[in-house]
């Protein structure tokens, strides 16, 4: 198996910013990208990435705010903040020079076993192996695995097959043959099974169970969220903060937020104690959202509020309408604001 993907490579792989080097760096934010990513997204936002970011220094050097606002859209943020920590580590302990081996590799803030390994194979050929999602289908279907991906069990079960396949002196040609193979071969849909190089012994396909393979235990059940967004409007400036717990988006920033555990009208908010210190003068309903997460379902309302002035005390961070473009927000309040820009 492990040659007939090799062949297959060497015939077949995709053309990826990110294969031309061997810059670990480079490697590194591709793959902390393609995580929870369409390939064809994560190429966009990877050469935005590197454009604004060349090497570990311009990254370590970078604000919060930089760094986030490069990532915007993308989903995850947490993957962005764990880079910035990251960069910083390689900066202050390891003399700025990216680490290319599993072991220093695996210290590193956000880096688990697949990024460790993809890396450690791809530049400095170690004999470690990935399993992302392309792996597990590549490889349920082919030995007719039929342990749940998302287990511990499961996991450490592909782990052992994929590290009994990784190739002794090619790892990361083998790691990225196989990766490729699911992605645009073994497709989840309409896998290419009559010009496989590995139908004759492919499990699954002489059992006709390729649509079963991998098998997944049920996602955890979703969660509705009621998101009541204030739009607290003065002379051109509106007020927003930073979102700071430990939850969805967290360092990103929204506008004023009343959470609730259903759907509640203009009286609730009105007399909600966010609004004591403002005098209102209009307020209005601005719309209704839906936002989907992987387990949460955002019901996203909006209010416009007109006061007529700022309170005296300034507690509350205030911008221009015209300087919402300058910080980072979740996408589906920056496509709300975007509307709102356009308009005032
Ligand atoms: S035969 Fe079909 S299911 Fe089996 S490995 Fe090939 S493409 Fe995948």
């Amino acid at each position: 198996m492990t040659n007939q993907l090799i062949t297959w490579y060497k015939k077949n792989k995709r053309d990826l910013p990110w294969r031309n080097t061997s810059d670990p760096y480079k490697i590194w934010v591709s793959e902390i990208i393609l995580q929870q990513t369409q390939i064809k997204t994560g190429i966009k936002y990877y050469m935005k990435f590197i454009d604004k970011f060349p090497d570990i220094d311009s990254l370590a050097m970078a604000r919060e705010l930089e760094v986030l606002h490069t990532w915007q859209g993308l989903g995850y943020y947490n993957r962005a903040l764990n880079m910035l920590n990251a960069a910083k580590t390689i900066k202050n302990n390891f003399s700025g020079i990216f680490p290319s081996s599993y072991n220093e590799l695996i210290t590193l803030k956000g880096v688990g076993i697949y990024t460790a390994s993809a890396i450690s194979s791809i530049c400095q050929n170690e004999k470690k192996a990935v399993v992302d999602g392309n792996v597990y289908r590549v490889l349920s279907r082919f030995y007719n695995i039929a342990t749940p991906i998302n287990t511990n069990d499961g996991k450490k079960l592909f782990q052992k097959i994929a590290n009994t396949l990784v190739h002794d002196s090619i790892p990361g040609i083998y790691n990225q043959a196989i990766m490729d193979f699911g992605a645009i071969h073994c497709k989840k849909n309409n896998p290419k099974c009559n010009t496989c190089p590995l139908k004759i012994n492919c499990k699954a396909l002489q059992l006709n169970l390729i649509n079963y393979r991998p098998v997944k235990k049920p996602a955890k059940k979703i969660r509705t969220r009621y998101f009541n967004y204030l739009l607290i409007k003065f002379d051109g400036c509106i007020v927003i903060q930073q979102r700071d717990k430990n939850d969805i988006w967290k360092k990103l920033y929204e506008l004023p937020l009343i959470e609730s555990k259903e759907m509640i009208d203009k009286n609730h908010i009105i007399t909600h104690n966010y609004l004591d210190k403002f005098k209102i003068y209009k307020i209005q309903t601005n719309g209704r959202k839906k936002h989907m997460l992987s387990h949460q379902k955002l019901v996203m309302s909006f209010w416009e509020i007109i006061v007529k002035e700022w309170p005296k005390k300034q507690i509350y961070k205030k911008i221009k309408l015209t300087e919402i473009s300058n910080y980072p927000f979740p996408k589906p309040l920056k496509e709300y604001l975007n509307k709102e820009d356009k308009i005032h």
